[in-house]
């Protein structure tokens, strides 16, 4: 071993040729691709704002995935299926999360190849009682759903989205607004000519959580008495839903943002619409395993539920749904099922934040996931000295390092903001603590939770390829 003092370098190189031997640069992703990559890419977005559009909720992210799959010869597993090598097979958790799985030619033994992704995103629900009338104007109250700056989302056109289950066991489901001749709702906001005490306030005081009220309606039924507002709203949705003020009590609606996804910027290089995070990576993740025929190891796509409010409950990362999933696939071949998560690999793919030249202040620019840079990977997430994330080891990093290098997948290592500006975290964790080897991998997002989060086509189509190139490898 030469000591550091010797500079067995020197001299042999010009000082550009050493650099490029030496140090680690970054590159645009467009000066990385060529035309028909271009094409391709522009292909795949069309199909993602498409799923986008019309997926608003975790339920119809889920109800959408399984029309695609279904499309592409997926069907429903039942226990005790005999499975074969090339088969697609998909499993509806209560219609709010799914897995898909295509089999592979190895053995469970030799573990699964996973993705995980959320279908899940902040929005506005009702509440279980939520009809109210004041002064002749009839609103909603409602409860809002994961982490929301609330201002956003006053004087926003909203629709909405969900599902009434009745007594008698049907569901109704609900879309109101979609259309484009429908009604839409509204959080209405002070005028700034009496705001004076409002705007003194900070942004995080100036709305509160209760006072999220939806505008719902404000012509009285025909007759005086207490209450008119509301009650001809309530028989508008009697007779389009056949259901009663009580029938909210088993409902699940949520409002969200009454807009398009659309193309952002002249160059149109740009995806602008609610709910990219983390539909973006659901979609990802599907279009490659419809990609992924016969695999080596068995691919696994997870449309995960409430991940923003911590991956708790039944339809959520931490529930054992996946692991029952999981394990009916090993029993069919005689494989205890911690023999198969021993030797899986998992690729958590979510969103990360790409950094905002508006808001320097909060990111690290060397750290920070850019724009048309590339799937955004992870090390760690969390807060504070990494508080609360899994790590992926340096030995899966290179694992990523050769196989995106092979696979010609753009990619950038990143960090979510500066070190104690805050923080977050994925479905990362559930998955490393069941003995999976897993990495955070996603798409930047600009206004990350906003009713219009915006990401680059670019970097969509390069968490598309990151998918695939960990389906696909042997
Ligand atoms: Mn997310
Ligand atoms: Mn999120």
């Amino acid at each position: 071993m030469p000591r550091f003092a010797d500079r067995n370098l020197w001299g042999y190189y010009s000082m550009d040729e050493l650099k490029s031997k030496l140090f680690y640069e970054q590159k645009n992703g467009y000066d990385l691709i060529d035309a028909k990559e271009r094409l391709a890419l522009e292909d795949y977005c069309r199909g993602y704002m498409d799923y986008l559009n019309k997926s608003r909720t975790e339920r119809e992210a889920v109800n959408n995935a399984i029309a695609l799959a279904e499309a592409e010869g997926f069907v429903e597993y039942k226990v005790g299926m005999k499975l074969k090598p090339g088969m697609k097979i998909y499993r509806n958790n209560r219609g709010k999360a799914l897995i898909l799985a295509v089999i592979g030619k190895k053995s469970m033994a030799d573990g699964a190849v996973i993705a995980g992704a959320h279908v899940d995103s902040p929005r506005i629900d009702l509440k279980q009682i939520t009809m109210y009338e004041q002064d002749e104007m009839c609103y909603f109250k409602t409860h809002y759903y994961g982490g929301i700056k609330k201002y956003q989302w006053i004087t926003l056109p909203l629709e909405l989205h969900g599902a009434v289950a009745l007594k008698d066991g049907s569901v109704v489901d609900i879309v109101i607004g979609r259309e484009p001749d429908e009604p839409k709702f509204v959080i209405t906001d002070l005028l700034p000519h009496l705001a004076k005490d409002q705007m003194a306030k900070t942004l995080a005081e100036g709305f509160s959580g209760e006072g999220l009220n939806i505008l719902i309606g404000t012509a009285p039924y025909a007759e005086e008495g207490k209450d008119r507002v509301k009650l001809a709203i309530m028989s508008m949705l009697y007779d389009r839903y056949g259901i009663t003020e009580e029938d909210f009590l088993s409902a699940e609606i949520a409002a969200v943002p009454a807009q398009d996804v659309c193309e952002v910027g002249l160059d149109r290089s740009l995806i602008g619409g609610y709910g990219q995070d983390d539909r973006v990576c659901a979609y990802a993740e599907l279009k490659a395993l419809f990609e992924t025929k016969k695999p080596e190891r068995t691919c696994v796509c997870i449309l995960a539920d409430k991940e923003e409010t911590g991956s708790d409950g039944v339809s959520g990362m931490q529930s054992a749904a996946f692991d029952c999933f999981m394990k009916d696939l090993c029993e069919s071949q005689d494989v205890a099922l911690r023999r198969c998560y021993e030797k899986s690999f998992c690729l958590s793919a979510d969103v990360s934040n790409a950094f905002d030249p508006l808001y320097p202040e909060v990111s690290e620019k060397r750290s920070g996931s850019k724009v048309n840079y590339g799937v955004a990977i992870c090390k760690f997430t969390g807060s504070r000295g990494k508080g609360g994330t899994s790590d992926a080891s340096a030995e899966i990093v290179a694992y990523l390092r050769r196989l995106f290098a092979d696979k010609g997948v753009v990619w950038q290592m990143a960090e979510l903001g500066k070190v104690d500006q805050g923080g977050g975290g994925t479905i990362a964790k559930y998955m490393a603590n069941r003995n999976i080897d897993t990495i955070d991998a996603g798409t930047p997002v600009l206004s990350m939770h906003a009713p219009f989060e915006v990401t680059s086509k670019f970097d969509c189509y390069m968490t598309y390829k990151a998918v695939l190139a960990a389906y696909q490898d042997k």
